[in-house]
């Protein structure tokens, strides 16, 4: 270990960042994993809470049970209120990084709600999910609710082409939980999982059990039912390697997924 790390220590100081060798000693060295127990969970903005209460109900009596036996970083997603905000700013020709900031106040609106009607047990709404009080609560409550984007702001990287940020709450979401190291990401949607088409526009869609990224990609499903950058995410990533994707209509399947259950759909890095 003080080997590895003296010779990090000189490529660091001789080498590019980018080095090859450099690359390969640092990733051997950064194997922590910060919040190994806890699942990032992800509620979709427009597929569960645009849907109003009686999609959120059920869920958060759900959450409140299950929180007994699971650490849970409950990030929220942006929805039809963010779109509508997408549309305007992007006909007025805004950039990106703006885009992504009024994309952030809209996953913001909707932790505050569920952090209102999580409130009377305890779990709180945290602002800076990238650490500050979080792994207090989590202690002591087991669960805490952020919202979902990832703060690029005005440093969001543009899309090849458009303003729409490609990195919004699906990649926020995903992010925290890869870089935590936590041992489960789950997303919260309104449909089984993956079909092999949009269900919602194509009744001859079936579903897809489990899939692995390339498979995805080659099946023309890169941008379907998760922003696709979270696909690269995926497959590049040290810890989170695979990913589910749950209908949280149906009671039950968030309880059953945390247990490891396979009740919609599998992404796997390969
Ligand atoms: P969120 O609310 O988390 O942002 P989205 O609405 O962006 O979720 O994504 C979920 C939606 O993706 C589903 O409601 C479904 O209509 C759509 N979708 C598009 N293509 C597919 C597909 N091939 N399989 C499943 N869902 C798909
Ligand atoms: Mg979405």
């Amino acid at each position: 270990m003080s080997n590895t790390n003296s010779e990090l220590e000189t490529l660091l100081m001789q080498r590019s960042l980018t080095d090859v060798e450099l690359l390969a000693a640092a990733s051997a060295a950064s194997n922590y994993r910060i919040l190994p127990d806890a699942t990032v969970i992800k509620i979709g903005g427009q597929s569960v809470i645009d849907r109003g209460r009686s999609a959120v109900y059920p869920l958060v009596d759900e959450i409140v049970a299950v929180r007994k036996n699971h650490k849970l970083l409950i990030g929220t997603g942006a929805g039809t209120r963010a779109r509508h905000l997408y549309s305007i700013a992007a006909g007025l020709n805004l950039p990106a990084g703006v885009l992504s900031q009024l994309g952030s106040s809209v996953a913001d609106q909707n932790a505050v709600m569920l952090g209102q009607l999580l409130a009377k047990y305890g779990i709180t709404v945290v602002s800076g999910a990238g650490l500050s009080a979080m792994p207090l609560s989590l202690a002591e409550v087991n669960a805490v609710v952020f919202s979902g984007m990832p703060p690029y702001a005005m440093w969001m990287r543009p899309a090849a082409e458009g303003v729409i940020p490609p990195y919004r709450t699906d990649a926020g979401c995903y992010l925290l939980a890869e870089q935590f190291g936590c041992k489960q990401m789950i997303f919260v949607k309104d449909e089984n999982g993956l079909y092999t088409a949009n269900p919602k526009t194509d009744k001859t869609a079936t579903f897809i059990p489990k899939i692995s990224v390339d498979e995805m990609k080659a099946k023309g499903l890169h941008d379907s039912i998760l922003e696709f950058p979270v696909l690269d995410l995926i497959q590049q990533a040290t810890h989170v390697r695979e990913v589910q994707v749950i209908n949280g209509l149906v009671p039950g399947n968030l309880t059953r997924a945390l247990a490891g259950e396979h009740v919609g759909t599998i992404i796997t890095a390969n």
